[in-house]
């Protein structure tokens, strides 16, 4: 139906201006203290949408010394917990009624495909803060039968201020993930947002202060990595740091975290996910999960199944019909209808996928189609598909994050389990087969976080994510991000008359 040979046209005007560009902090919008700012690129040509405010040091001091204030004086720890969830509500509502112009800002900036802004990430976006404001009033702790006459209770209280770096590849979830259970559970925070989308955040901590939030509670700090980023993982006042991005930056943050106060950490890093193909497999839906499980968002998430492990007797078949759904693949303008695959985010990655490409190739995978550069503006990539892809290959072993599928054959289950689990990563695993006994066996034999079975990217609200290995530390969503934001205090008081 769609040619990838296609020239992209005149991008498409995004139905939404820019609003907000300077730093959120202390509940008002300002110009960063050294009045610089930074570029922020249309992906789809590389020209600036807007600049934006670059914060550093000085504003993540300042950022900090606000939600530190907010937390130690209140009112937000210290509001009965209804009221902290009402302010979720009220925030996700308007989230809700804004539902269009945040996804346009989100596709503007990141170069993911409109409708997948605007009928996935918003509303997921929108799922999580009502889960999360729902959970806020429902954190409490135990009663615990000690041996002797105590009365003993657990108190479970908010860590503090909490520090977040999001990437990129999913700005407003990223947001939404660190920040809704961060509020639920009381803390105050600092959010430094990705370099290459500062845009979405602004929007939506906007509308969190027209829902009601106290100033302070919750300070947007655009800017780099190397100052902002560091200066946050590495401060004295930040109780807990929360991270997602590269496991290279991972273990920066973890080794500031612990230079500095030893501040709590998790970290979400890489991936190198298998999707493994049983024999027994429906062929043409196995092809269909696992081309969305590596190209979905352009190929740019951490858990993509970017290892597609396929069944010696059914690999031929798979291939071919691979192949001609990656040619099938509709890229182009992603505020146009029907596209399925945009830029990518920035020229960095693009060439960096591009190099990882030509190392594909000069290793001795077979491209089977894709490889190039799509069209002749912007960060566009062909849908690219490698066979013949052996364990060692650099495209085996190292997370791409484009799109770019390798195709490996297996002959038995315990070979594919083995191979699998050989990374040094262990974020995610696909598992496709009719029969329910090899479900079972791999989902326990595979050393990862998440494992979907027939399925790929079920990503509600209430299912747990992170990864084994390198792949991080700690678990996001669900009830299990709570524990992530808060302290668990005993209090022991003698009981009086034991008798009694
Ligand atoms: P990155 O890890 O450098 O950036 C992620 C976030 O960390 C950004 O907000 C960035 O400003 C911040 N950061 C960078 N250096 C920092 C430092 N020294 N101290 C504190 N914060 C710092 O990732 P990237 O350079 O944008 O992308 C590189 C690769 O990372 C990608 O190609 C991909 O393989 C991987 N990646 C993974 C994820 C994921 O979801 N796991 C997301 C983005 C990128």
């Amino acid at each position: 139906k769609y040619s990838t040979a296609a020239a992209i046209e005149e991008p498409i005007k995004p139905p939404v201006t820019v609003e907000h560009t300077q730093l959120l902090i202390n509940g008002i919008f300002v110009d960063a203290a050294s009045g610089k700012t930074f570029s922020t690129l249309d992906p789809r040509t590389g020209e600036v949408i807007a600049d934006v405010a670059e914060g550093d040091a000085e504003d993540i001091n300042r950022a900090v010394s606000a939600a530190r204030k907010a937390f130690d004086e209140g009112p937000w720890p210290k509001m009965t917990a209804y009221e902290r969830s009402r302010i979720l509500f009220r925030f996700a509502d308007l989230v809700e009624k804004h539902n269009d112009e945040i996804a346009a800002l989100e596709t503007w900036d990141n170069g993911k495909p409109y409708e997948q802004s605007a009928n996935i990430e918003v509303p997921m976006f929108v799922r999580l803060f009502r889960y999360y404001a729902g959970w806020a009033d429902k954190i409490h702790g135990l009663t615990v039968p000690a041996d002797g006459p105590y009365h003993v209770q657990t108190l479970h209280e908010p860590v503090g201020v909490a520090g977040q770096i999001i990437p990129w590849n999913f700005p407003l979830l990223m947001y939404a993930w660190k920040i809704g259970p961060a509020l639920a559970c009381g803390n105050t925070v600092v959010l430094k947002t990705a370099e290459q989308t500062p845009l979405s955040a602004l929007y939506v901590s906007k509308l969190m202060h027209e829902a009601g939030l106290p100033p302070g509670v919750l300070n947007v700090v655009s800017g780099f990595g190397p100052t902002a980023g560091a200066t946050l993982a590495s401060h004295m006042d930040v109780d807990k740091i929360a991270f997602t991005g590269s496991t290279e930056t991972g273990k920066i943050i973890l080794e500031l975290a612990a230079k500095s106060n030893l501040k709590k950490v998790t970290l979400e890093l890489g991936g190198k996910s298998p999707f493994i193909v049983c024999e027994d497999a429906d062929v043409d839906q196995a092809v269909e999960m696992a081309h969305f499980a590596l190209f979905f968002n352009q190929g740019q998430c951490c858990c993509a199944g970017s290892r597609t492990f396929v069944h010696e007797r059914v690999y031929d078949e798979f291939l071919e019909k691979a192949k001609a759904r990656a040619v099938q693949r509709s890229v182009g303008d992603p505020f146009k209808g029907g596209i399925e695959q945009g830029p990518q985010v920035d020229s960095e990655q693009f060439e960096k996928i591009l190099r990882y490409i030509r190392a594909g190739v000069d290793s001795g995978a077979t491209l089977e189609t894709g490889g190039e550069r799509h069209g002749t503006k912007g960060y566009y990539i062909q849908p690219t598909v490698f066979s013949n892809v052996q364990d060692d290959m650099l495209i085996a072993k190292d997370e791409i994050f484009g799109p770019v599928q390798s195709i490996l054959k297996y002959k038995d289950l315990n070979e594919a389990i083995h191979r699998s689990n050989a990374s040094r990563f262990g974020l995610a695993a696909g598992v496709f087969t009719q029969n329910i006994d090899t479900a079972n066996a791999l989902a326990r034999a595979l050393r990862v976080g998440t494992v979907w079975i027939n399925c790929f990217d079920i990503f509600d609200a209430a299912i747990p994510f992170g990864g084994y290995k390198m792949s991080g530390m700690g678990r996001e969503k669900g009830v299990y991000s709570l524990s992530n934001y808060l302290q668990v205090k005993a209090v022991v008081t003698p009981l009086k008359n034991p008798a009694w």
